[in-house]
Parts: structure tokens; C-alpha cells; sequence
């Protein structure tokens, strides 16, 4: 049984990990405290006094504190919680931390070996995106944002959108199934700060990208209004167009848009909508053809890189034989979600 001192003395950062708090390696940020909406980063995890501060909302103290604060309990019920973490397989976990250390510091010796995982080695994983959809079914705080973003609960379902329940025990779950290796050549796994993790963080939105049955790809989005990590994506992969499912379709007209979100807000709007991620994306020649004999209407959004993206890609389509034309979006608004909240906002 650990006593005081030995539960103190768990070093924050571990304990920071198995609490999902994301911080930068100097452990300074914005404070994950519950309660505090941090709008500059306030917060830092001291290591060298193994506590925590933060200089906004006051809270400090040490690891007990911090598992009291994150997870709402009492000090006997932080106390348990550090014990049923860090407290059986102490002999194991020192080894496991020894490796790491190591492998850290090797890495370092050779930093052009870091972050670049040559692209050729990732590939998509259908199977693996699917199993993890399936365990991600969409909460009720996922729901009210999507709703509040104006989209309704056929659209939602329509797009399979999931959300991703507690990030550390998916990630266990789906090395049982899988295993690690295979977990990172479809990049969903990377190594954090603390060892393997997830790249999705707890509780984000999953849209998966269709095509049929069939989930090509995986982007995870922040169920709320923060800005930081607003979009997550699996890593160095790069994304297919987003509702690839409408060519099967025999539609007339068909919308270009950048992002998901403006594919479900023209989905909202009674339009059949292809995204494409990033205003500089490509569009896989393999569905040019397809196109064809359609209506095509490219919508970037209100802004030069918009502007940039539409004529980039009604020249691209040229090239191919199809005849693109380009609009801003409609009433002056800034992307097609700001116009599906304008419409929404003259019909209630
Ligand atoms: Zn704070």
C-alpha cells in the first residue's frame, strides 16, 4: 500500500497523462482545470516541486489535488484513484519509464529520424476506422453542438458521426484487437509526451469519410467552440474527399466545398455536396469522370484562400473535360455553415 509521501512523490506528469491533460512538454498551457475557461495559457505543472499552479483561477497543490480537481472527488476518493493507477505494478511501471527515457534520448541524438514516418509506410485502414466508429457512438454534448452548428438529426446520422468516449481506454482496447504496429500505419497512433497515445483526444467528434459502407478515412473535431486543436486528422495521411457516397447518386448538380462542414450544411440545404479538406487539396483524378455531365458548382469560402481553392479547382476540372463554375457563398455569408445559420435564423 503506498502511503502519503509515496502517492505525492507519482511525478505529475505521469499523473497529468492518465488524467488526459494536454500540455506541452514544458508542461505550461492553458489550465485544464474544470471550470475554468483559460483564454491565455495560465497553467503549469512544476516538475521540479512536482505540483501544479495555475495563476488564473488560484488552484495549486500537489498530484492528490489535481486528481481531486480533474475528477471531482474527495482527497480519499484522489488517493484511491492515484493507488489504483500507480500503486500494484510499481516494479513494471519504473521499467517501463526506464525504456522510455531511453528511447527518448536516443531519438533525440538523431532528431532528422523524428516525425517523419516516410508517407509511403502509412495507408488507410478501413477495417480499423470502422471498428473504432462503432465504438464511438455520438454523446448528448456531441449532439447539442452539431445541433447548435445547425444540422439536424437525420443529417447527423445520415453521416454516421460518432464521438470518442475515453480516449486511454479505446486506445487499450483497440491494441488488443489490432495491435500497436497496425495502429500506426493507419495513423491513429503516435508517441506523445507519455508513451503511445491516441491521436484523437477524449470526447471529439469522428466524421468518417464514406464511400459505400466503407470508411476511408477518419477526421476527429472538437465537440465545442474552442479554437485550439479544432481538427485532428490521422497523421501524414492524406484525406479523401469527404462524401465520396453522392457519385454513386445520379444527381445533376453537384456542390464542391471545403471541409465537412459545409458539405453537411448543403446536405442541411437539400444539396449534394463533395468536400475537400484544406483550401489546397487535390482531387483524386479517379473521380474526375464521374463528374461528368453534371452541374458542377464550386463553393470556397469567403476569403482569398477560398477564392484560391475555387479557381485552382474549376481550371483542374477543365483540364479533365468537366465545366465547373465558381460561386461565393450565397447572402454574402463568410462559408455555407454561416449561410445555413442565416437561414435558419429567418425560418424559427
Ligand atoms: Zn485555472
Amino acid at each position: 500500500m503506498m502511503n502519503l509521501d509515496a502517492l505525492k512523490a507519482i511525478p505529475i506528469a505521469k499523473v497529468a497523462a492518465s488524467l488526459e491533460i494536454r500540455l506541452p512538454s514544458n508542461g505550461r498551457g492553458r489550465c485544464p482545470l474544470p471550470g475554468h475557461e483559460d483564454r491565455n495559457p495560465s497553467f503549469a505543472l512544476r516538475f521540479s516541486t512536482n505540483s501544479f499552479r495555475c495563476f488564473s483561477c488560484g488552484r495549486r497543490g500537489s498530484v492528490i489535488d489535481l486528481v481531486m480537481e480533474m475528477e471531482g472527488r474527495d482527497f480519499a476518493g484522489a488517493c484511491r484513484w492515484l493507488r489504483e493507477r500507480f500503486g500494484r505494478s510499481e516494479p513494471d511501471e519504473s521499467r517501463h519509464t526506464d525504456r522510455f527515457v531511453a528511447s527518448r534520448a536516443s531519438k533525440s541524438n538523431v532528431p532528422a529520424a523524428r516525425n517523419v514516418a516516410p508517407a509511403s509506410n502509412l495507408s488507410p485502414d478501413p477495417e480499423v476506422y470502422g471498428w473504432l466508429l462503432d465504438k464511438a457512438p455520438l454523446q448528448d454534448n456531441g449532439r447539442e453542438y452539431l445541433r447548435f452548428r445547425g444540422f439536424s438529426d437525420a443529417t447527423i446520422s445520415a453521416f454516421r458521426i460518432g464521438q470518442l468516449g475515453n480516449r486511454t481506454s479505446t486506445l487499450r482496447e483497440a491494441c488488443r484487437v489490432f495491435g500497436d504496429a497496425r495502429l500506426r500505419r493507419c495513423g491513429l497512433v503516435v508517441d506523445g509526451r507519455f508513451g503511445p497515445r491516441l491521436i484523437f483526444p477524449s470526447g471529439y467528434l469522428l466524421f468518417p469519410f464514406l464511400d459505400l459502407e466503407c470508411v476511408l478515412y477518419l477526421q476527429g473535431r472538437r465537440a465545442d467552440n474552442g479554437l485550439e486543436f479544432r481538427w485532428v486528422c490521422p497523421k501524414d495521411l492524406p484525406p479523401p474527399a469527404y462524401n465520396l457516397d453522392i457519385l454513386a447518386g445520379s444527381s445533376a448538380s453537384i456542390l464542391i466545398c471545403e471541409g465537412v462542414t459545409d458539405v453537411l450544411s448543403a446536405a442541411e440545404l437539400g444539396k449534394d455536396a463533395l468536400g475537400l479538406l484544406g483550401a489546397d487539396s487535390r482531387l483524386d483524378p479517379g473521380i474526375i469522370p464521374k463528374l461528368r455531365q453534371r452541374n458542377v458548382i464550386v463553393i470556397g469560402d469567403a476569403d482569398k484562400a477560398g477564392e484560391r481553392f475555387s479557381r485552382a479547382l474549376v481550371n483542374l476540372l477543365g483540364a479533365y473535360g468537366v465545366t465547373a463554375i465558381s460561386r461565393p457563398p450565397p447572402s454574402g455569408a463568410s462559408d455555407l455553415n454561416a449561410y445555413l445559420k442565416i437561414r435558419r435564423g429567418e425560418t424559427t
